[in-house]
């Protein structure tokens, strides 16, 4: 029979789709532990970037555990952390995703970056479940590589949320500036177009590995929807893992409550807890965004708009589309 399978439930998207307070939700749930962008831990473990409970991850309650179980069962060599993101830089880049999603688990040996990262990763996974005693793991690291690794990990129940928003509030949202709560620098941004593209080619990935993993253990949602029914959405999303909790973390449809979470890394919004925050969504770029940025990002997302539900034509400067 074997023993339980720790369940991660990753959620893949292009950034500022809205997982940040998706993945501070499901982490409230009973039985779910969010992790953030798990991804980044071993390189904010060096820099001593901050938890979402404020402390370095070697001295969180949680990650510090989890650190040092996985860093020091690795054997007489005593692993670093320096290695493991050596080994992300060698394997797990984004041109690689197309690589990750042919490889045969029994072949993964033969390449040895890949088969020493995909090892650590498991390990990681199920000291985070031990330790924190949670059923569901959630980690919102987005890269569609990461996704496709999942598969290649032993011991791990592996489940994809696929989180899509309109890109032209995805472009809209990576041109402002943002200044980041756990560095001196702001957050990057993209123009219209480069953000489009990247929606598009993340997107498509999305959509392959969804589909290499199965209908029974993927789901996709878009953000809208989550804003607009929390609820449900949230309940669905808990029964794509088996998970039917009894209560959520609403204090009404249109306000969730924030706490403190140990995510590792991502948007400043990690930051935020100990207080309600409403749920609505972000429409300044309907009377805000230049017709150039919108025209853009309309036109090169356009091979997934429809299918994802969004009109090609949208406000403008506020005004009632026209009929
Ligand atoms: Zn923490």
């Amino acid at each position: 029979m074997g023993g339980v399978r720790t369940k991660v439930l990753y959620i893949i998207g292009w950034g500022r789709s809205g997982s940040t307070i998706l993945d501070n939700v499901l982490g409230q749930l009973d039985g779910f532990f969010s992790t953030g962008e798990m991804h980044y831990v071993w390189d904010h473990l060096e820099r001593r970037r901050p938890c979402g409970c404020g402390q370095p991850i070697d001295r969180c309650p949680v990650w510090s555990r989890v650190v040092a179980e996985v860093l020091d069962r690795d054997g007489r060599r005593g692993l670093e952390a320096a290695d493991i993101v050596r080994w992300q830089r060698i394997s797990m880049r984004l041109r690689h995703t197309p690589r990750l999603m042919r490889r045969e688990p029994a072949r993964l040996a033969e390449d040895a970056p890949l088969a020493l990262y995909a090892n650590v990763t498991s390990r990681l996974y199920n000291a985070i479940g031990r330790i924190s005693g949670a059923r569901v793991i959630v980690d919102s690291t987005k890269r569609p590589p990461d996704a496709a690794l999942l598969r290649l990990l032993p011991g791990i129940d592996a489940y994809i949320l696929h989180l899509i928003r309109d890109p032209r509030a995805v472009a809209h949202s990576w041109q402002r500036r943002r200044p980041q709560l756990d560095r001196p620098t702001e957050m990057d941004r993209y123009s219209s177009f480069s953000s489009s593209i990247n929606w598009l080619a993340w997107n498509v990935a999305a959509e392959l590995i969804c589909r290499q993993i199965g209908r029974e253990k993927s789901l996709s949602v878009r953000y809208e929807d989550f804003v607009a029914q929390p609820l449900e959405t949230v309940a669905r999303i808990a029964s794509l893992v088996g998970e039917r909790p009894a209560r959520l973390p609403f204090i009404d449809r249109a306000t969730v409550q924030l706490v403190a979470n140990h995510s590792v890394a991502g948007n400043p919004g990690r930051f935020r807890s100990g207080r309600p925050v409403p749920l609505r969504l972000d429409s300044e770029w309907e009377t805000r965004q230049r017709l150039l940025d919108r025209a853009t990002a309309s036109a090169v997302s356009l091979p997934l708009l429809a299918r994802y539900g969004y009109r090609l034509r949208t406000r403008l400067g506020g005004r009632a589309p026209a009929q």
